[in-house]
């Protein structure tokens, strides 16, 4: 048997052909039908446990190893983002409306491709690969639906470690890898304001109850809250991106509404910047007479590396690929991840993967999520052998 690296090299055609197949034909949400038949069908023949979920289109296979062992989770996800790709690549989307722009076709690939090199070494396996292939990435929850449909107790015991790939068309050189201790994403919450008064005469205040001057303090004292309350190395952010009330200049409304999101570094600082919010709102209200609801839509928890997986990531990556590809960012992204609900379960690392074309800068490169992002295929076959090392690894420790 040979390296896991050089057995990656020989497949990374096939990486490329599937990961393009999938770019071609993207789907949104949870229901990705074509791309789940796509995966089943590079899954096929391999030595591999495999389910599909019940309220969506997820697979989930386990690899059992010919020794007994722990068990490791591997996550892809594979949906796209309702965004019209604008890169003129000829395996773009043929999907008016979707596009893969976060690279979850590129996640969804290296997956499959670690599936297929675990699986060529099931009889030095000590232990159970997990490999979870998730739709519903971007905002529908997918991860906490596999959880509820069983995804940890798939090998019969818990995961020991989990770990996921996230690949960037910008900010990071091809092939740099990058995580962190602790907090590695933030969380994203959005509150819903009505401030309730009673309408009236515009010429005539005192004989309404206007909510729209309560309205516009309660969104300045937000920005207070931010600054007073909160110590600047957990920061918060607070944008109230939509404020709506009334109907005519001389007319004072009902009600007044806005809406915000909510961002936060740390599950406790989290849950004291809803509770202070909610209290902000409810006494600026009721100290003009006025009434509010406040309802918190809630998203994605903070994602949290955990330091000894992070470590044990950095060590396989620098004996793999060498020490210069791997960097300890300084600072968590400011965006919101998923795989969240997994590691709020089991110990793991997120990673990110460098995918930035070489021909481009990545300091100013469309990012994820733009319509002209693009990401270099040249990183399949690495992604692909450090998700296998990763559990093999693991497992023989
Ligand atoms: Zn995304
Ligand atoms: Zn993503």
């Amino acid at each position: 048997m040979g390296e896991v690296r050089d057995d990656a090299a020989q497949i990374s055609g096939d990486l490329v052909e599937l990961r393009r197949a999938i770019h071609a034909d993207p789907e949104i949400g949870l229901d990705l039908p074509r791309t789940q038949e796509k995966v089943l069908a590079a899954l096929d023949g391999l030595p591999l446990e495999v389910t599909t979920g019940q309220a969506l289109s997820s697979v989930t296979a386990v690899l059992r190893g010919a020794m007994p062992g722990g068990t490791v989770l591997l996550r892809g996800d594979m949906d796209a983002l309702p965004v019209t790709e604008a890169t003129g690549l000829p395996y773009a989307s043929r999907n008016d409306g979707a596009m893969h722009a976060c690279g979850h076709d590129l996640h969804t690939s290296m997956l499959a491709g670690a599936a297929r090199l675990l699986s060529a070494r099931q009889d030095v396996l000590a232990g159970n690969v997990i490999f979870m292939f998730q739709p519903g990435e971007e905002s529908y929850g997918g991860a906490e639906r596999m959880i509820s449909e069983g995804l940890l107790d798939a090998a019969g015991s818990r995961p020991i470690a989990a770990f996921g790939l996230h690949v960037a068309s910008g900010l990071l050189p091809l092939g740099m890898l990058t995580s962190r201790d602790g907090t590695m994403m933030a969380s994203a919450d959005t509150m819903e304001v009505t401030v309730k008064g009673r309408g009236g005469h515009g010429s005539q205040p005192h004989r309404a109850a206007d909510p729209v001057p309560a309205a516009c303090e309660i969104v300045t004292a937000l920005q207070t809250l931010v600054t007073r309350r909160f110590d600047v190395f957990d920061p918060v952010v607070i944008t109230v991106g939509s404020f709506h009330a009334g109907t005519a200049s001389n007319v004072i409304p009902d009600r007044a509404h806005f809406s915000a999101t909510m961002r936060s570094f740390s599950a406790s600082t989290r849950t004291a910047m809803q509770d202070a919010a909610y209290r902000l709102v409810h006494d600026i209200a009721s100290g003009h007479g006025l009434s509010a609801t406040v309802d918190f839509v809630d998203s994605y928890p903070v994602t949290v590396n955990d330091a000894a997986e992070v470590s044990f990531a950095e060590r396989t990556i620098a004996e793999l690929f060498g020490g210069e590809r791997f960097l300890r960012t300084p600072f968590p992204l400011t965006g919101s991840e998923d795989f969240s609900y997994v590691l709020n379960e089991v110990p793991g690392a997120f990673v990110m993967l460098g995918a930035c074309p070489p021909d481009a800068d990545p300091a100013t490169a469309p990012f994820n999520h733009s319509a002209e992002a693009v990401f270099d295929d040249a990183v399949l076959a690495d992604g692909a052998t450090l998700l296998a090392e990763l559990a093999l690894r693991k497992l023989a420790a």
